[in-house]
C-alpha cells in the first residue's frame, strides 16, 4: 500500500463515528446543565505555553512533546494536554475581567498529540474532553467538577466507576511533605529508577507516581501528604468529603495518589473503573483536580482553577454493547425507488420534498434495476419506502409503503406535505 496514516493515529469511520458523536452530544449536555461554554483554542501553541504549565519535569514535555520550530524560527508544539491553551487564552483574553461572572466555566473537546509508544488505548493522536473553571477557591467547585464527570460518565451508561480522592493541600502544605519525601527518599537514592533519581529533587512527589516497579516498594512506606496539610488545606478537603458525602456519592481517599502535571494543589480526582476493556484492575477513565497558581505561572494574576480532563478513546471502549448495536445500526426514514428512465424527476422532486421534511431519505444514485433498489431499501433499514414508476408518473401518484406494517397506500403527489407527520 503506498500511503499509510502516521504511527499512532487512526482513522474514524462511518459508523463508529456515531459513538464519537453520541460521546460528545452527551458530554455537551451534561456541561450545558452546569451551566458551561464551550471554549475553542488552537491545536498548536509556543512550547512554553505547555513546558511552563505542565512543568519541565513531566514526561509529556521531557520525553512526548510534538514540537518543532516553524518556517519563521518560532518553537511551536501541538497541544499535548488542553488546560495549558485554555489558560493562555483565559489570560490573553482577560475573562479574570470583572465583566466575566465568576467562576467562569469552559469545556472543550478535541485532538491532543503525544509522542509516545502507540499501543491499545495509546495513540500519538488522541482526544481529550475536559473542563476548567476559574475563580473560585469554594471546595463547592471542586465538587461540582467531580459531579460533572461522574454524570457525564453514568449518562453513557458506563458502569463499574469508582470515586478516588485526594488533596496536594496548598503551597505551605506541600512544601513541607515535600521536604519530608525528600528526607525519606534519599537513603534510597541508589536503588531508585534514573527517572526518579532525576526528579527526587525537582520534584519528589512525582517519584509517588512512577511506573517503576522498585520505585513502587520504595515509596509504599513514604510519608504521606494527609499528615502535612496545613489547617487551611485540611479545612478545604474535608469540606469537599462532606459535600460529597450530602449528595450521597462514594469515594475512596487514595493518599498516595498524585498528579503527572506539576500544577496541581488541593483536591484531586480520578475516576476508575475496575476489570474493563481497558485492563485488569483500576484503570483511570477521568483525571483532573485543582491548580491554583497555573493562572499566574502563565502570567496571568492570582486566579484559581479547577478542571477534568478524560481520554475519548479510552472512555469509547467502555460503552456497552446495548450502546454500540444502536448507535451503528442503520435507519433511514424513506427510500425512494424509480421505475425507469422516464419518472427521475419526480423521483428528484419527491426526495427533495421529503428531505424539506426533515425525514432521512435515500434514493438510487446507480441505475440500478427496481430489485437492487428495493435490496438497498431493505438493507438501510427504511422505514418507508415510496415506488414511481411509469404508471404512477401518468397518474401525478406515488405508492407508499410502510415496512414496518407492510400497508401500501396511493398518495398523490401534490399532497405529498400530509407526510410531514408520519413519523411524529
Ligand atoms: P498515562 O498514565 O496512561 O500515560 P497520563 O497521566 O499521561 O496517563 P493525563 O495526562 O492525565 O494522562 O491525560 C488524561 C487522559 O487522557 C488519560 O486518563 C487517558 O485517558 C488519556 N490519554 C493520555 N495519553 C493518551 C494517549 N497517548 N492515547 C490515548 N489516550 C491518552
Ligand atoms: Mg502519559
Amino acid at each position: 500500500m503506498k500511503y499509510q496514516k502516521p504511527k499512532g493515529t487512526a482513522d474514524i469511520l462511518p459508523p463508529f463515528s456515531k459513538e464519537w458523536q453520541f460521546v460528545e452530544q452527551n458530554a455537551r449536555e451534561t456541561f450545558a446543565l452546569y451551566n458551561y461554554e464551550e471554549i475553542r483554542t488552537p491545536i498548536f501553541e509556543k512550547f512554553e505555553v505547555f513546558s511552563r504549565s505542565a512543568g519541565d519535569t513531566s514526561d509529556i514535555v521531557t520525553k512526548e512533546m510534538y514540537d518543532f520550530d516553524d518556517k519563521g524560527g518560532r518553537h511551536i508544539a501541538l497541544r499535548p494536554e488542553g488546560t495549558a491553551g485554555v489558560v493562555r487564552a483565559f489570560v490573553e483574553n482577560k475573562l479574570y475581567g470583572p465583566e466575566h461572572q465568576k467562576p467562569v466555566k469552559v469545556y472543550y473537546m478535541g485532538p491532543m498529540f503525544r509522542y509516545e509508544r502507540p499501543q491499545s488505548g495509546r495513540l500519538r493522536e488522541f482526544h481529550q474532553i475536559g473542563v476548567e473553571a476559574f475563580g473560585s477557591d469554594s471546595p463547592k467547585i471542586d465538587v461540582e467538577t467531580i459531579m460533572m464527570g461522574m454524570d457525564f460518565l453514568k449518562k453513557l451508561k458506563v458502569s463499574g466507576l469508582k470515586l478516588v480522592i485526594n488533596t496536594l493541600g496548598d503551597k505551605e502544605s506541600r512544601d513541607r511533605y515535600r521536604q519530608a519525601l525528600i528526607d525519606y527518599l534519599e537513603p534510597h537514592f541508589e536503588e531508585l529508577s534514573d527517572d526518579s533519581k532525576a526528579r527526587l529533587h525537582k520534584n519528589p512527589l512525582r517519584v509517588l507516581d512512577s511506573k517503576d516497579k522498585n520505585d513502587q516498594k520504595i515509596v509504599e512506606n513514604a510519608p504521606e501528604i494527609l499528615d502535612f496539610l496545613t489547617e487551611d488545606a485540611q479545612k478545604h478537603f474535608t469540606s469537599v468529603k462532606e459535600e460529597l458525602d450530602t449528595l450521597g456519592v462514594d469515594y475512596v481517599v487514595d493518599s498516595s495518589m498524585v498528579r503527572g502535571l506539576d500544577y496541581y494543589n488541593h483536591t484531586i480526582f480520578e475516576i476508575m473503573i475496575a476489570d474493563s476493556p481497558l485492563g485488569k484492575g483500576d484503570v483511570t477513565i477521568c483525571a483532573g483536580g485543582r491548580y491554583n497558581g497555573l493562572v499566574e505561572e502563565l502570567g496571568g494574576p492570582e486566579v484559581s482553577g479547577v478542571g477534568f480532563g478524560l481520554g475519548v478513546e479510552r472512555l469509547l471502549l467502555l460503552l456497552n454493547a446495548e450502546t454500540q448495536t444502536t448507535l451503528q445500526s442503520k435507519q433511514l426514514d424513506f427510500y425512494v425507488v424509480g421505475i425507469g428512465d422516464l419518472v427521475q424527476n419526480d423521483v428528484l422532486k419527491v426526495v427533495h420534498e421529503l428531505r424539506q421534511m426533515n425525514f432521512v431519505t435515500e434514493q438510487d444514485y446507480l441505475d440500478r434495476k427496481p430489485k437492487a433498489q428495493f435490496k438497498s431499501a431493505d438493507k438501510l433499514n427504511a422505514k418507508y419506502v415510496v415506488t414511481i414508476g411509469e404508471s404512477e408518473m401518468n397518474d401525478r401518484v406515488f405508492k407508499l409503503k410502510d415496512m414496518h406494517s407492510g400497508e401500501e397506500r396511493t398518495v398523490a403527489l401534490s399532497e405529498i406535505n400530509t407526510l410531514k407527520d408520519l413519523l411524529k
